[in-house]
């Protein structure tokens, strides 16, 4: 018998109403012969409530106790979906992460999965009970509860799937499937029948939420065949591919977006050698992370440099770097922490020049000023103030012509227009 894992999302039980019909699709696939694993999210709005409630106890809560808190919106899940399922005659048992036995470290808040223990949830399967599984947590080695970040509950289902060797792991979200942009901002976004596991972990490091990046990397670890469906109505969904792309694919997958950005600069450093590492040594120390990075070139002597941190470590950084400033002899330092980075990602890129250059033109043409821009293989991201996300990303989703199926030739026409419009 086929065995599926299961994943419904915050939305796909965010009412008793939809947790009925979740335990009806789970009925209705464990008659059809299915032995089902089921991971649940906290119902829709549960986390960030809990959030508010420890902030509002204390702005600098323990971790530790953060985890004990936000851990309980899942707990209510299962409970609830075991009882929907007992309801229909289904044999089913509800386990926390610690019940599992999800061994992570012991990162409170962003924790990561070391180990799974299995044997119980397989003596269940043999058992052709309903497995449903807490999704977003686990335990360290003390026994202290831990959970796995934002969007964790994907990863859980994941893991589970390949703890497991689970012929197919299926997310179930409020939309129904990846899709080349985020349908709540591109109306014309289109479904992706398929994405390969190389751009879906680009896409979802770069802000689509559909997906959390973790998933996405034990996927490709471990070969899980991955699947985004909706839990609202059926559909193919999309498959996460882990073939080598054929030439027949599009160039390029979709857009991203991440509107939690800052950019700091220093201005008037002495331009010589050590300041850069300086200048990073003193943030990495204090554990910040710093994505995008540009250097002027000098001018008497003296250069300009400017780079990205997350917003929510605005602060922290530019502490730092108001004080090696005054370390280096530096003029100034200016920020901005309403920045937002925009990427296109495809694997496609390898092979084709000329998707920088319609990236720029399109933003040229919304009069979108381009703060930063940074590229790799198969993605190129610019920073943008957030107040254009929308506008940028709907831009570029038509430079590309995304809305309808691009193969190479097509992307070309695309480009040449794009250039044609920028001519005129
Ligand atoms: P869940 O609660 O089921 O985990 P999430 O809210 O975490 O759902 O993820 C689904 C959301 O991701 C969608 O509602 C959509 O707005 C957003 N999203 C962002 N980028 C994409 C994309 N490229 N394709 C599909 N959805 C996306
Ligand atoms: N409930 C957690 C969150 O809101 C985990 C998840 O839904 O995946 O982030
Ligand atoms: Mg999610």
């Amino acid at each position: 018998m086929p065995l599926i894992v299961e994943k419904y999302g915050g939305t796909s039980v965010g009412t008793t109403e939809r947790i009925h019909a979740v335990a009806d699709r789970v009925t209705r696939a464990h008659q059809a012969g299915e032995d089902l694993v089921v991971v649940v999210s906290a119902m829709a709005g549960e986390t960030n409530r809990l959030l508010d409630l420890a902030r509002a106890i204390d702005p600098k809560a323990d971790a530790r106790e953060i985890d004990v808190l936000v851990s309980t919106g899942e707990q209510v899940t299962i409970a609830l979906l075991t009882m929907a399922l007992h309801n229909r005659q289904i044999e089913a048992r509800s386990y926390t992460g610690g019940q599992v036995r999800i061994l992570t470290d012991n990162v409170h808040g962003k924790a990561r999965i070391l180990d799974i223990d299995a044997d119980s949830v397989r003596a269940d399967i043999a058992q052709r009970n309903v497995v449903v599984i807490a999704g977003f947590q686990g335990v360290d080695e003390s026994g202290n509860i831990t959970t796995l970040g934002r969007g964790g509950s994907d990863t859980t289902a994941v893991a589970m799937a390949a703890a497991l060797q689970a012929d197919e792991c299926r997310i179930y979200t409020d939309v129904d499937g990846v899709y080349t942009a985020d349908p709540a901002i591109v109306p014309e976004a289109r479904r992706l029948d398929h994405i390969t596991v190389e751009e879906m972990l680009e896409l979802s490091s770069l802000g689509a939420k559909v997906l959390q990046t973790r998933s996405v990397e034990f996927a490709g670890k471990y070969k899980v065949p991955l699947r985004v469906v909706s839990s609202f109505e059926d559909g193919p969904g999309t498959l996460i591919t882990h073939e080598v792309k054929d030439m027949e694919q599009p160039l390029i997958a979709g857009i991203a977006y991440n509107r939690n950005e800052a950019k700091l600069t220093i201005r008037g450093i002495p331009d010589q050698p050590g300041v850069a590492s300086k200048i990073f040594g003193r943030i990495s120390q204090a554990h910040l992370n710093v994505d995008m990075i540009i250097q002027n070139v000098a001018q008497d002597d003296t250069t300009d440099l400017t780079f990205t941190v997350n917003r929510s470590e605005y602060a922290d950084a530019r502490k730092i770097l108001d004080s090696v400033a005054v370390d280096l002899g530096a003029r100034e330092v200016a920020g901005d922490d309403q920045l937002a980075k925009i990427s296109v990602v495809g694997v496609g890129m390898r092979s084709h020049a000329g998707i920088a250059t319609t990236m720029f033109e399109a933003m040229a043409t919304e009069g979108i000023n381009i703060e930063l821009i940074s590229t790799s293989e198969i993605k190129i991201s610019i920073g943008v103030a957030d107040r254009y996300v929308e506008l940028a990303v709907r831009a570029l989703h038509k430079a590309f012509g995304l809305e309808v199926n691009t193969t190479e030739e097509s992307l070309d026409s695309a480009i040449a227009v794009q250039a044609a419009q920028t001519d005129r």
